[in-house]
């Protein structure tokens, strides 16, 4: 679990005693006076315009479903991707649980607050841009940072996490750690992308993706994880 500074800000201590009683396996706070990107926050105030806080949440994804997919297709033969898709099915019970704790919390105190769905937020389908980013989101709040991948990476369970949020107005201790370095910049995603989705970043870029490309080949294969399956960061296959 991330760990909490010490904040100068008038922290709301009941909303802040539930972040430490939840059974999820990260929490992290990036506080909206805090964050760096001007988009998160643009996005943050326009679903909730007096948020101060935004409360990120993961669940770990089990290397042993992720094991079992595959991106192709085999007709006739079990669709072990189905145990996968049962798994994610059950972390994000357990997400929107945790944020609908945080938000019964804040309501109590008498503030707004706005749990979001593990299912994803809804997404602008002309760019394939969610109305949240949960991952800029998690990097925000020290959870982890954005790899070559284009997904979150974490020290503990590398990309395999899923995320929600909360956003809430009451003022709690920001987790935020510029430091955290976790991609290790070893192109395995990107040469393991079936769909040839992601490139190698130039100067100045974090990570390339084709979005369009992705889902795609996502919708025609019926699911693919590989960028998730390969990464080695905090992998059981390379312990
Ligand atoms: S989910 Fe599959 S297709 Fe999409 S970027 Fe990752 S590896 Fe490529
Ligand atoms: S596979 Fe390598 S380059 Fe891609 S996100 Fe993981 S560590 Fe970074």
């Amino acid at each position: 679990m991330a760990r909490i500074k010490k904040g100068s800000l008038k922290i709301t201590q009941s909303v802040q005693d539930v972040l430490s009683g939840l059974d999820v396996d990260m929490v992290g706070v990036a506080r909206l006076d805090e964050i760096k990107e001007g988009r998160l926050t643009e996005q943050a105030i326009s679903l909730l315009p007096s948020v101060r806080s935004i409360v990120v949440i993961g669940m770990e994804i089990y290397a042993e479903f992720l094991d079992l997919t595959s991106p192709e297709r085999i007709m006739g033969s079990a669709a072990l991707n189905d145990l996968y898709t049962r798994h994610i099915e059950y972390l994000r019970g357990r997400l929107n649980r945790a944020s609908y704790e945080i938000a019964l919390a804040s309501h109590r105190a008498g503030l707004k607050a706005l749990p979001l769905s593990a299912q994803g937020p809804a997404v602008d389908g002309r760019f394939l841009e969610a109305v949240i980013s949960y991952k800029h989101a998690a990097e925000a709040a020290g959870l982890g940072r954005i790899g070559m991948s284009g997904l979150l990476v974490t020290e503990q369970f590398g990309p395999r996490v899923n995320l929600t949020l909360c956003l809430t107005e009451a003022t709690l201790q920001s987790t935020a750690d510029e430091s955290l370095r976790t991609c290790r910049f070893c192109n395995v995603c990107v040469g393991k992308c079936p769909a040839h989705a992601l490139g190698w970043p130039k100067e100045g870029e974090r990570y390339v993706i084709n979005r369009f490309a992705c889902r795609t080949y996502i919708d025609a294969a019926g699911g693919c994880t590989e960028c998730v399956r390969q990464c080695p960061v905090a992998s059981p296959r390379y312990k």
